[in-house]
């Protein structure tokens, strides 16, 4: 029997990876169904995958299931058979990404959860699949252009600043929950007007469009795919791309590039035009930044010389200080990710 992932280090996934001689196809799905016993839908799901050579991280909930992942480009068929043997399943539409990189996830994870997108929400009278109108490439164009209309980027802030609709409304916040709360509020007085909402797949749109509605805003309709699926149609349709950037996307790619501009600027020099993420290579830091390529070459792929420093220290002494007093000294270790001004 082959070794579950879970059991081996990511130095050993990484070599696997590394040796294949196959590519995958990566791609995401999601849909809000009823799903009486997720534990078994969890166990049937992993089986299967497992089998077949896919990773990615694959959330189920009773409320429907969310998935991003790969595929081995020899078992697809298999696959798609398998997802559509799935009566709850059986109509979801896959998307695929643009760029191929058969690293983007490096193991399988099938997990339970309380809901595929958390939200925060804990009002029974709210019906989630109450949802707003579809719309398509070229519609969300129209709302661009239309300065009647309100373009609302439904991500967190570190997900908009590489990339965004030309003129959108980035919020900024660090969670969906938080997104929900300030776009009821600040849109408070424009229950009327047009307003577009986009986020990465088309999931939390879903949710955030019927919240909105649910909160009386009359005309609110969401990117169908979202701008994975955005980027295809403007490929396809030879549409104007409005979208300027990077999509950022959860995995070991951490963006797609959607156009050519670069739209931010890095965190560490806070001089040069960047839309590269990274984590701090020091663990006990572990920030989520943007660097540029020169400050990454300087500080070897951390936020700060000060992290460079304290991760050459001994084991032993690393983990007694993390524990005792860098967290604290470190003036950003509470924020998951950095900011220009931090
Ligand atoms: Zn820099
Ligand atoms: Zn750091």
């Amino acid at each position: 029997m082959k070794k579950e992932d879970r059991l081996k280090s990511k130095e050993q996934l990484l070599a696997e990876l590394e040796a294949e001689d196959f590519s995958r196809i990566t791609l995401s799905f999601y849909k809000y169904v009823a799903i009486s016993n997720p534990q078994k839908m969890r166990e049937k799901l992993h089986e299967k995958f497992f089998a077949l050579g896919c990773k990615g991280r694959i959330y189920i909930a009773q409320e429907g299931i969310n998935a991003q992942m790969n595929v081995p480009e020899h078992n697809w068929e298999a696959f798609d058979q398998f997802i559509k043997s799935i009566p709850e399943f059986n109509d979801i539409p896959y998307k695929i990404a643009v760029e191929e990189d058969s690293k983007s996830f490096i193991k399988l994870i099938v997990r339970v959860k309380d809901k595929i997108v958390a939200d925060g929400l804990n009002d029974s009278s709210f019906d989630p699949s109450n949802t707003g109108e579809y719309l398509t490439a070229a519609e969300i164009n129209d709302y661009v252009t239309n300065p009647e209309a309100i373009v609302v980027d439904m991500r967190n802030a570190y997900e908009s600043e590489v990339g965004h609709f030309e003129g959108a409304v980035t919020p900024n916040v660090d969670t969906f929950r938080e997104e929900l709360a300030v776009i009821t509020d600040e849109l408070s007085d424009k229950k009327d007007a047009p307003i577009a909402l986009y986020c990465t797949g088309g999931i939390r749109c879903e949710k955030a469009s019927a919240w909105m509605k649910h909160n009386g805003f009359e005309n609110v309709k969401h990117l169908k795919g979202g701008i994975i699926d955005y980027a295809h149609q403007v490929k396809e349709q030879k549409l104007e791309n409005k979208f300027k950037g990077k999509n950022f996307v959860f995995d070991e790619r951490m963006g797609e590039r959607i156009s050519d501009e670069i739209i931010a600027t890095c965190h560490v020099c806070t001089k040069h035009k960047a839309d590269t993420h990274y984590h701090c290579k020091n663990q006990a830091c572990h920030i989520l930044f943007i660097g540029c390529e020169e400050c990454i070459e300087q500080k070897g792929g951390y936020c700060s010389y000060k992290c460079k420093g304290f991760d050459k220290l001994p084991a032993k002494f690393k983990k007694w200080t993390t524990r005792n007093d860098y967290k604290k000294n470190l003036t950003h270790y509470k924020k998951k990710r950095m900011t220009i001004s931090s």
